[in-house]
């Protein structure tokens, strides 16, 4: 079962200390791919933004636009070393699991549609408020709405949670649960899940497992990722790849 743990990152300095006009102040004036709309159920599209101004657009509480723009999977540590030391993950994860932590950063109103990883997760709120729709593994699959597009980590739905679990007569599968800052959610490797922002948010999201099984699960990636690459899986629909438009300008890359 996903569990979720009130207030178990509260004490970490991000949680205390950041919003995005600091972060904005600190962080390099560098150029950042981001996703265009839901791409997990509707088309992929890209576009690019400096970090510096994409985090300064996210001070204020919009209400959110049709194409939200939303920096997902973004190794925020990376860009900006210095920030390492106000996050502790060691307080989270299993001392000898491999864990591979990674950003989603975005407005009010960006989504990702319904999916499940393959790998665990855990997701630590650091900014803002957000709201995980959660399925019981094999519901979608029961419901024969799997998605055949092609995600090299994720299985992805046909459908948003919010119209499998208006028609389908079993709510005891169907839950919700808002995040708010250093609250921690544990959600399992095959639980379905389809994520809000509420406010503009800042989550970090853990996805982790024993050293044999994410080495296993990686290789297995990687082959499908190849077959991807070479047209013989997913071609031209794929949540890693620009959706090619019927006599469109080109408008995001
Ligand atoms: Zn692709």
């Amino acid at each position: 079962m996903p569990a979720v743990f009130k207030g178990l990152a509260s004490q970490w300095p991000a949680v205390k200390k950041w919003d995005f006009a600091y972060l904005s102040s600190l962080v390099p004036d560098i150029e950042v791919k981001v996703v265009a709309g839901n791409r997990e159920q509707g088309k992929t599209h890209f576009a690019r933004s400096s970090l510096k101004a994409y985090l300064a657009s996210l001070q204020g509480n919009e209400l959110p636009d049709k194409d939200q723009l939303y920096l997902k999977e973004f190794d925020l540590l990376e860009a900006v070393p210095q920030l390492k030391g106000d996050l502790k993950p060691n307080e989270l994860f299993p001392t000898k699991a491999k864990v591979a932590v990674q950003s989603w950063i975005g407005p009010a109103g960006a989504r990702t549609g319904l999916h499940h990883d393959y790998l665990d997760n855990l997701a630590v709120e650091i900014v803002g408020k957000k709201r995980f729709y959660l399925i019981r593994p094999g519901v979608v699959e029961r419901l024969g709405v799997v998605s055949s597009k092609y995600d090299s980590w994720a299985t992805l739905a046909q459908s948003t949670a919010a119209e499998l679990a208006e028609g389908d007569g079993k709510p005891g599968d169907y839950f919700f649960v808002d995040l708010e800052p250093g609250d921690v959610l544990h959600v399992p490797a095959g639980w379905w899940h389809e994520v809000t922002n509420l406010t503009p948010c800042l989550l970090f999201g853990g996805f982790y497992g024993t050293k044999t099984a994410v080495n296993s699960r990686w290789a297995w990636v990687m082959v499908r990722d190849l077959l991807h690459r070479m047209g013989w899986l997913g071609a031209n629909n794929c949540t890693c790849h620009p959706a090619k438009r019927m006599g469109a300008r080109s408008q995001a890359t």
